[in-house]
């Protein structure tokens, strides 16, 4: 059984040929509204591949809530939302307000903590406050559950104590720039900045890569991999981080024993099924969508 700790918004995509600039007025193709955010969507990822998940989040008081999660309920904020222009390069710019998920906090996590002990892995992003992020990290670390976090959207100065409860540290090119310094514009760079990042203290770092897959760190090993992806015809890639995190998450339950590169391989597979077809939730694919040999 799977159990990961995810948050959720609603977000506002606009299909545009191009990224408005600033203080610039364009007209878009479409617009439409969906669900997300990062931990919502990484939660159905995971999900989609077979494993069960729970999500912990809070909503505006207005929304109903379905589900047996822990999805606590506020009038104080609005529900997250974000709103996402996609170009007709299938790139994406996104602002994200995070609402009612800044004000979940210790009292909900202790809540949840039976749950978090039964888990096997735990998924965090920083759509949370980042306390309240670290301190489910730290509950699961100390209760000996594997944990992946992905400091999306990043914040420079991350407090250290994120890496050493890091299990896996998920992130992409401009996040791995933004903690480290470093510019991260190709694969080699993504080498030096893993190097950074696994210096920090946690166990395994992935900096994913676009359409040129990901490179792997583990802090047994002194030389990072790279783990390339499937060449495709990218229509939109919003959400193509969240698709392989939330394959990553399943791999690490269902497979625990498998190498990270492998796990990372074959997410990287998922990943770029998702790429291929418009939206977030919407692209991502089911088991039944996959070849059998990635189960
Ligand atoms: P984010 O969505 O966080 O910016 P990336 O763009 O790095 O993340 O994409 C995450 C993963 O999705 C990559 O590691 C890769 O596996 C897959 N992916 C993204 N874009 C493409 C693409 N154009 N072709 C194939 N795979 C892709």
């Amino acid at each position: 059984m799977l159990e990961c700790f995810f948050v959720v918004v609603f977000f506002h995509p606009s299909q545009a040929p191009r990224l408005p600039k600033a203080g610039e007025t364009i007209h878009g193709h479409k617009f439409f509204i969906g669900f997300g955010g990062k931990g919502a969507n990484q939660c159905i990822q995971a999900a989609r591949l077979g494993v069960k998940t729970a999500m912990i989040c809070k909503v505006w008081k207005g929304h109903e809530v379905f589900s047996q999660n822990f999805v606590w309920q506020t009038s104080d904020a609005a529900t997250g939302a974000a709103s996402i222009t996609v170009n007709d390069a299938g790139e994406n710019a996104i602002v994200i307000v995070a609402g009612a998920n800044m004000r979940l906090g210790e009292e909900e996590l202790q809540k949840a903590l039976t749950a978090i002990r039964k888990a096997k892995v735990l998924v965090c992003q920083l759509e949370i406050s980042s306390q309240t992020s670290l301190r489910a990290l730290q509950m699961a670390h100390d209760n000996k559950v594997r944990t992946i976090f992905n400091p999306a959207p990043a914040i420079p100065d991350l407090d250290f104590g994120f890496y050493r409860v890091s299990d896996v540290f998920c992130c992409n090119e401009s996040e791995a720039e933004l903690l480290t310094g470093y510019s991260v514009n190709n694969v080699e760079d993504a080498h030096q900045a893993a190097q950074e990042l696994l210096r920090r203290g946690c166990t395994a770092v992935i900096i994913t890569l676009g359409p040129q897959g990901c490179v792997v760190l583990k802090a047994q090993d002194k030389t990072s991999t790279h783990v390339p992806s499937t060449a495709v015809k990218a229509v939109d890639t919003t959400g193509a981080g969240d698709s392989f995190i939330g394959a990553l998450a399943f791999y690490l339950a269902h497979h625990p024993d498998m190498p990270l590169e492998e796990m990372a391989r074959r997410a990287n597979q998922v990943a770029a099924v998702s790429v291929q077809a418009v939206g977030t939730q919407t692209s991502f694919p089911f088991k039944r969508d996959l070849p059998a040999d990635l189960f």
